[in-house]
């Protein structure tokens, strides 16, 4: 026997079309237990697996528990992210308020959503850079707008399975600690934030980021212009007018 079509389907679409173990699309359904020693045809039993992945996990007996384990993490993963996605993408519902008094009613009643992905070969400063611009041309093509960030981020993950040191410092830091007063709602893997206080429309016109704040990155910066100095690692900002 073999795993039904409907059952083959179901795994894929469970996995959001991408292996379970490395994420990468293009997957075939394999038997965690093999069909030899008595594995069931059922989704229980089936990993979403890539080509190379089956090719170096598939046979090796030890690996089927951690097979399984990841599977259901990845699985609970892609669920999350759909509930939260259709929970959120209602928009309207939380566009409602036409006026604040905090920012005398700029904000328009209708949210824009921006999207980004982060993929493996993209780092900290190269993120914090897309969504730097993905802002700043939010607030000039639809001003005033309520403003709701979703951010995927694909790999990137430590030897425990969290996030690297880039991407957890784009998100604890850099969105949380610095860009989250510029958007209504921010929907990151790491989880939501949402801003308590209307959304700020000051976008600063540049960032630069330094790994190491000194007189000289300072004056640097000032001579060329820069607004807003983001630190990386020390989750402060200093704004020049
Ligand atoms: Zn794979």
């Amino acid at each position: 026997m073999a795993f039904s079509e409907k059952t083959k389907l179901l795994a894929k679409h469970k996995s959001a079309f991408r292996c379970c173990l490395c994420h990468k699309p293009f997957v075939e359904i394999h038997h965690i237990t093999p069909q030899a020693e008595g594995g069931a045809d059922k989704l229980d039993n089936a990993a979403p697996l890539c080509s190379s992945c089956h090719d170096l996990y598939g046979g090796n007996p030890e690996k089927r528990k951690t097979i399984r384990q990841m599977r259901d993490y990845w699985w609970d993963l892609i669920e999350k992210r759909r509930k939260n996605l259709t929970e959120t993408l209602d928009i309207e519902k939380f566009c409602e308020v036409s006026t604040d008094k905090n920012w005398e009613g700029v904000l328009r009643s209708q949210g824009i959503v921006l999207y980004h992905a982060v993929f493996e070969e993209e780092g900290f400063e190269d993120s914090a850079g897309h969504i730097h611009r993905l802002l700043k041309s939010a607030q000039d093509n639809t001003p005033n707008q309520k403003r709701f960030l979703f951010l995927d981020i694909d790999s990137h993950r430590n030897e425990n399975g969290g996030f690297d040191h880039d991407m957890y410092e784009l998100q604890r830091h850099f969105l949380l600690g610095f860009l989250a007063p510029y958007f209504t709602e921010i929907y990151m893997p790491l989880g939501v934030i949402k801003n308590e206080k209307a959304q700020r429309n000051d976008i600063p016109e540049r960032i630069e980021i330094f790994e190491d704040l000194n007189q000289e990155s300072i004056n640097e910066a000032i001579d060329k212009g820069v607004s807003s100095i983001w630190v990386a690692d020390k989750d402060k900002l200093m704004t020049f007018e």
